[in-house]
């Protein structure tokens, strides 16, 4: 028990530091854990908590193009930002009722010897036992070139980096379609599986050209949407074909053609080095280098054999996808492990030195665990999953450390799974596809992922992991039934 708690000597107060899916399901799940004292969830962003999956999909897409189709009328009430919100946010359940939430506010500091937060706002929240939710933010390029608010660089993590990039791609929409005022306007874009969609059928309206850095999954969803939108889509990718690290190579390459046959270029082996322009970005900088036979590239933007030193790619919008840095620079003086988010036990508590009476956990994107379902190595797994997961897992620790009760021992082996909608393809991994060493595929075929295909991964022969392209949700209980009974 803190100094505050004894001081106190009331029912004792939770702070839960993230106001995301993992922040709300630690709240739901601190109560029905049998938490009864005060809750209260603070959060950074001003919003109530809401789903990021549909911000790089069709909450991104939503209505841009005006209900006539073609080029997009002007910011309209589909556009403000509590009505993006009301699409997103999570439903409150009754169980959270009595939790308070304190929004728009981030945490700067911990202290744990008075259980006491620093908040920006300079006010400050007490705690007995804390919980870190507080996920990630999108790792920046730090390259020359046009940067900050207008600048045409954009992230994708929150509603106000979805609402930023939604204004900057329905900008340039209208900016190309204006230069072609007469050209027949394409029908507007269905956010389902759809092939190389409206950008095709523009009948000669000039397109906005939209660079994503990165071939993550993000990076590569946005780049399906805004093709969708009829943008000329390009991905740059300097480590190799798309979601290389998770799918493997050769799923990875069959979803980068199946991509390409939507009309998406790639750039692959060619890192950024700059951007052009002055106070907008104009082009991406690539990395030097020489494509002998062009097969570094698809999109046709740079002849073969050209010398890419100082090659620009035109651009009149980027998206950066280039990854995450885990948010705990306020848990700095905590004593805690912050190497690459924050270390827990398999009971999702965090120890920090010196310290062993604190009560800390974390849980979601910046929680890194060890799941025994593969090994004893701590990981952080971005997954929609893990909130829900951890998040249970925390609850019933943190209230089992504040009242004094042993914490619960079994093994806690929670699967990951996530989906992604890309194009024409829907992807479901299972388990940790990223962990295997050998890749097999085994159903479907390569040439053809959108008809259907399972690849299960393998590490010294056990299974670790699967990628479901486009199979019935039927066949997902089933994949997920096999990882757990490893
Ligand atoms: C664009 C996008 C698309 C995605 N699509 C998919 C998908 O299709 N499928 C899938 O499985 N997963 C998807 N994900 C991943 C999924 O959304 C995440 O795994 C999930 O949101 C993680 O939840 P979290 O609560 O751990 O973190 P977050 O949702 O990031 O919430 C953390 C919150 O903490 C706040 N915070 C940070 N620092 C502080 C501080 N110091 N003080 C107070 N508050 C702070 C942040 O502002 C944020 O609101 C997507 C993610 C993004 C960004």
């Amino acid at each position: 028990m803190t100094a505050a708690a004894e001081r106190s000597g009331v029912s004792k107060h939770i702070a839960v530091v993230g106001a995301g899916l993992g922040g709300l399901r630690s709240a739901e799940q601190l109560r029905a854990a049998g938490h009864d004292g005060p809750v209260t969830v603070i959060g950074a962003e001003p919003h109530l908590p809401y789903s990021r999956p549909p911000l790089s999909k069709e909450l991104l897409a939503h209505e841009l193009l005006g209900g006539g189709g073609g080029a997009p009328e002007a910011a309209g009430a589909a556009d403000d930002l509590g009505a993006l919100h009301q699409r997103v946010a999570f439903r409150r359940r009754a169980s959270v009722a009595g939790v308070t939430f304190r929004l728009g506010t981030a945490v700067t500091g911990t202290d744990l010897t008075s259980g006491t937060l620093a908040l920006a706002d300079g006010g400050t929240a007490r705690f007995d036992g804390l919980i870190a939710a507080t996920g990630l933010r999108p790792r920046r390029l730090t390259v020359p070139g046009p940067a900050g608010p207008g600048s045409g660089r954009h992230v994708l993590r929150t509603l106000d980096d979805m609402a930023a990039l939604r204004a900057g791609l329905r900008a340039a929409l209208r900016d190309a379609a204006s230069l072609a005022p007469s050209a027949p306007v394409p029908s507007p874009p269905v956010l389902a599986p759809a092939g190389a969609g409206p950008a095709t059928a523009s009948g000669g309206l000039p397109r906005p050209r939209v660079v994503v850095v990165g071939g993550g999954f993000v990076g590569c969803e946005v780049a399906c949407t805004a093709r969708w939108l009829g943008c000329d889509v390009t991905v740059v990718e300097p480590a190799g074909p798309p979601m290389l690290r998770v799918l493997g190579a050769e799923v990875a390459a069959a979803v980068q053609a199946s991509h390409e046959r939507a009309g998406i270029g790639f750039v692959i082996g060619r890192a950024v080095i700059a951007y052009a322009g002055q106070d907008r970005v104009t082009g991406v900088v690539l990395a030097d280098g020489t494509d002998a036979d062009g097969s570094g590239f698809s999109g046709a933007r740079i002849p073969a054999g050209q010398a890419l030193a100082g090659a620009v790619l035109p651009a009149d919008l980027v998206v950066e996808a280039i990854g995450s840095v885990p948010n705990t620079e306020w848990l700095a003086s905590a004593g805690l492990d912050l190497t690459d988010g924050v270390l827990c036990d398999n009971s999702l508590a965090a120890h920090p030195a010196g310290r062993p009476w604190a009560v800390v956990a974390a849980v979601g994107d910046v929680a890194r665990f060890p799941n025994p379902l593969f090994d004893d190595v701590p990981r952080r797994v971005e997954h929609w999953s893990m909130p829900t997961d951890t998040a249970r897992r925390a609850a019933v620790t943190v209230t089992a450390r504040l009242a004094g009760d042993p914490v619960d021992t079994t093994p806690f082996r929670p699967l990951p799974s996530f989906w992604s909608d890309q194009g024409e393809l829907r992807m479901w991994s299972f388990g940790s596809p990223g962990l295997a060493d050998e890749v097999t595929v085994a159903e479907g075929d390569l040439r053809e992922p959108a008809r259907g295909l399972l690849a299960t991964y393998r590490r010294a022969g056990r299974l670790v992991g699967s990628v479901a392209v486009n199979l019935p949700p039927l066949r997902h209980r089933e994949l997920r039934e096999a990882l757990l009974a490893q």
